[in-house]
């Protein structure tokens, strides 16, 4: 290990007034009292917290980024720190001051491109109940809890500690691996992602592939464990649909107005899908799924892939079908009306905002004849925000990946998985960046992953954290 050089007047103020001294060794007392309790104390030597990853986590959860209005700047600063305090060059690129992102480069053996290692280290708000308080960073029965454990300060955790653990060996990675922590993936990435790519693309040159969220957790169905890995996400189409109809006098009533024609659009969201459309990620990923679990649930899945019976087999598979549901349709949820100023004025305009998803490869034109055929009313559509990414997934990582999850977990099976919805991932596909979402997770089957996503109460096990890690850490030694 490289001694650490900074002295402590050099590390930030306030929040890392305890960090000063731990770095420079003096570990004779918790440094950090404002936020220690006791058990859950995690203020100690970082010389070797690559060691710990789920210190690491604790210490990232502690960091309040809630987005809006982020404040990344704390986070990123101490991550600096660590890096720095380990030999690595950091590079700092910022779009606003207090919303920086990282990149640290680690140089490899030049038998392999570099690996993009990218992630966020934002979180959205902590609203609801919370059993253990959101930005503490604690541990119980085994669990890290906090805002961001799974979304995604776990896997940052992994990157970091796989990185950290990389650049501390003798033997160089194969390839140089990028570190890329980033701002702002929570709301729509301006300052993080989408500025660095289009600010900064000379920082990825020659990168192939990006491990990032989401994916790498494991899923049960029928008792058979697998890991999907993401592969290819859908694509955002936020827009606007606009309804006319004559305007009057709320005296004299009109039929089949703006009024009427929204009542319409929202009544076919409701009760009905669009087309059904099977792409090659959905069909891959759920054939797979189809070989590993018994008959009875193997047939419909198989099923599912017939588009003339994909709706009724959801329709009969009900909250079992949930997760297949978008991998095979664009889909639109409804989410902000207006229109009308006056209590006695019928509108002559009504806008309906819509949260439209589309499969890989479909763009927004095609999504708005799809609404146009489902309604059948007059309306336009204006595009509000659609971040296009590459048609066809560039599986050349998959194997690799999918072999360290089998020695991690021989009983497991890794599948390619299509995100229903996105990651800062849509913009290094513009660099031609294939992202795979690899944070490998072995989790209890009762854990409820999905729903603690940006909900209450959100734990990853610590276990967990170990096994990405190794896992990260595996991928750097075969490719980098
Ligand atoms: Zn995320």
């Amino acid at each position: 290990m490289p001694t650490r050089k900074r002295e402590p007047t050099e590390v930030n103020a306030n929040h890392f007034a305890g960090l000063a001294g731990l770095i420079n060794g003096s570990v004779d007392a918790c440094a950090d009292s404002d936020r220690c309790d006791g058990g859950n104390c995690v203020a100690v030597d970082l010389d070797t917290i690559q060691d710990r990853p789920v210190e690491l986590l604790q210490r990232l959860l502690r960091f309040d980024t809630s987005n809006p209005p982020g404040n990344e700047r704390e986070c990123i600063d101490w991550i600096r720190e660590l890096l720095e305090g380990i030999g690595c060059e950091v590079r700092i690129l910022a779009s606003e001051a207090e919303r920086p992102n990282l990149i640290a480069r680690l140089a490899g053996r030049g038998v392999c491109p570099p690996l993009l290692l990218q992630g966020h280290v934002d979180v959205v708000a902590a609203r609801g109940q919370w059993r253990h308080e959101p930005f503490a960073g604690e541990l119980h029965d085994g669990y890290v809890w906090g805002r961001g454990a799974l979304d995604m300060k776990g896997g940052v955790a992994m990157m970091l500690a796989a990185f950290m653990r990389a650049k501390a060996s003798r033997t160089p990675p194969p390839g140089d691996v990028i570190l890329c922590l980033m701002a702002d993936e929570e709301a729509g990435s301006d300052l993080g992602a989408e500025f660095l790519v289009r600010e900064h693309p000379e920082l990825f040159a020659d990168v192939r592939y990006a491990i990032g969220e989401f994916g790498g957790f494991t899923m049960d169905v029928a008792g058979r464990r697998f890991y999907p890995i993401m592969v290819a996400e859908k694509q955002v189409c936020w827009s606007r649909a606009i309804l006319r109809g004559p305007t009057g006098h709320g005296s004299m009533p009109i039929r089949g107005g703006a009024m009427g024609r929204l009542g319409r659009l929202l009544e076919r969201l409701d009760s009905r899908r669009l087309p059904v459309h099977v792409t090659t990620v959905a069909r891959t990923m759920i054939e797979k799924i189809a070989a590993d679990v018994p008959p009875t649930l193997a047939m419909p899945l198989k099923g599912l892939l017939v588009p003339r019976i994909t709706d009724r087999l959801l329709d009969v598979m009900g909250e079992r079908g949930r997760v297949f549901d978008p991998l095979l349709h664009n889909t639109v949820s409804a989410t902000i009306v207006g229109g009308g100023e006056k209590v006695n004025v019928i509108p002559d305009a009504i806008t309906l905002t819509l949260d439209g998803r589309l499969l890989p490869g479909f763009a927004p034109e095609q999504l708005f004849a799809e609404l146009r055929a489902l309604v059948g009313v007059e309306m336009e559509f204006e595009v509000l925000r659609h971040d296009p990414v590459a048609g066809e997934p560039d599986l050349g990582l998959f194997d690799v990946l999918a072999g360290v999850l089998g020695e991690l977990d021989p009983q497991a099976k890794a599948i390619p998985m299509l995100l229903p919805g996105i990651t800062d991932g849509r913009f290094f596909s513009r660099l031609g960046i294939q992202t795979y979402g690899f944070l490998p997770m072995q989790l209890p089957a009762e854990l409820p992953f999905m729903q603690l996503i940006h909900a209450e109460n959100e734990r990853l096990p610590a276990d967990a954290v170990e096994f990405g890690t190794a896992a990260i850490g595996r991928l750097l030694e075969r490719i980098g």
